[in-house]
């Protein structure tokens, strides 16, 4: 077993990067323990984040992001277990468990005659390959008896590095079931430019990255002139443009200057309880 040859090579002068190793496998084997009870005890939760329209700053929807509570109060970030989901399988049944909370939470604020705005839910590469997708999701929105221009998919970029025939026969099998897609965290990684004359794309979400070395309150020429370009092949391309991890309002301004459609950041709200965003809604 790997963590048997991790731990007989101590004396090795590599030890440091090997204790890194065990730690995180041990780890890993902890969280693979507790993930199943966790979604039977209902400790993963659904935070939604505002998106605001930069003109009006008015709330246009919301980003669903999943949260896991342990019972002892403990909040754990998806950074910590994504990435180990999406490598032993268990990703499949946490999105589609969000998916149903979210499905269920629109449905309820309808029934109720409350408002509501559309909400987009992440969809891990793992499902891209999986045949069960696209009905399993179809279905669970007619379950729920939701329009599907409610529900945006997001997708990362990285699902775009695989077989490319195969990911746009999935995303226009749910393009014709009328849900919307946006390409998220655009620029952080692999997208080609090329992709976006191929697939189905609504919305592109500019990942934060543009603004990590732009933090801020000059912007280089080099970044303005990168920025504006991409909001403008955006624009011409009739996708409409989200900058994510909006947090200053210099950001703010610099990308209303340059005609940025939407925004997601602290700067107008921080990801929240359902609770918290309907008092939100209803101001
Ligand atoms: P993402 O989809 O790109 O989501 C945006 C992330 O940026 C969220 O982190 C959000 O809390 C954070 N953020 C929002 N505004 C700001 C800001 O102004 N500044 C900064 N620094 N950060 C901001 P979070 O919630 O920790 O989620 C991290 C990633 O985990 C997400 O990135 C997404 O890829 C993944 N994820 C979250 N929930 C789910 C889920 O239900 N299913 C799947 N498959 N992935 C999920
Ligand atoms: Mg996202
Ligand atoms: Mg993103
Ligand atoms: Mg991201």
């Amino acid at each position: 077993m790997a963590r048997k040859s991790i731990k007989g090579s101590h004396n090795r002068p590599y030890a440091f990067y090997d204790d890194k190793l065990h730690e995180q496998i041990i780890k890993e084997e902890r969280i693979e323990l507790l993930m199943e009870d966790a979604l039977a005890n209902q400790e993963f939760i659904v935070y939604l984040q505002p998106k605001v329209n930069l003109m009006t700053e008015q709330i246009i929807g919301a980003e669903a992001l999943v949260r896991w509570q342990r019972p002892n109060g403990k909040m754990i970030t998806p950074n910590d277990f994504i990435p180990l989901f999406e490598k032993n399988g268990f990703i499949k049944q946490l999105d589609f468990y969000i998916y149903e909370q979210v499905f269920g939470y629109l449905r309820k604020r309808m029934d109720e005659g409350k408002s509501v705005v559309p909400i987009s839910v992440n969809v891990s590469g793992v499902h891209i390959n999986d045949e069960q997708f696209v009905p399993n999701l179809t279905d669970l929105l007619n379950q729920y008896q939701i329009p599907p221009r409610m529900i945006e998919l997001e997708l990362t970029e990285s699902i775009f590095i695989g077989a490319l025939d195969e990911l746009i026969k999935t995303l226009n099998k749910l393009k014709d079931a009328g849900f919307i897609f946006s390409i998220d965290d655009f620029g952080s990684g692999y997208s080609s430019l090329n992709l976006l004359r191929h697939l189905p794309i609504d919305i592109m979400k500019l990942d934060k990255c543009f603004f990590d070395a732009a933090n801020i309150t000059k912007i280089t020429p080099k970044e303005k002139a990168v920025l504006s370009n991409i909001i403008r092949l955006g624009k011409d391309l009739d996708i409409l443009v989200l900058s994510e991890g909006v947090e200053t309002k210099e950001q703010a301004d610099f990308l209303r200057e340059f005609g940025c459609d939407l925004a997601q950041g602290y700067l107008f709200a921080r990801p929240m309880p359902l609770a918290e965003f309907n008092l939100l809604l209803e101001k």
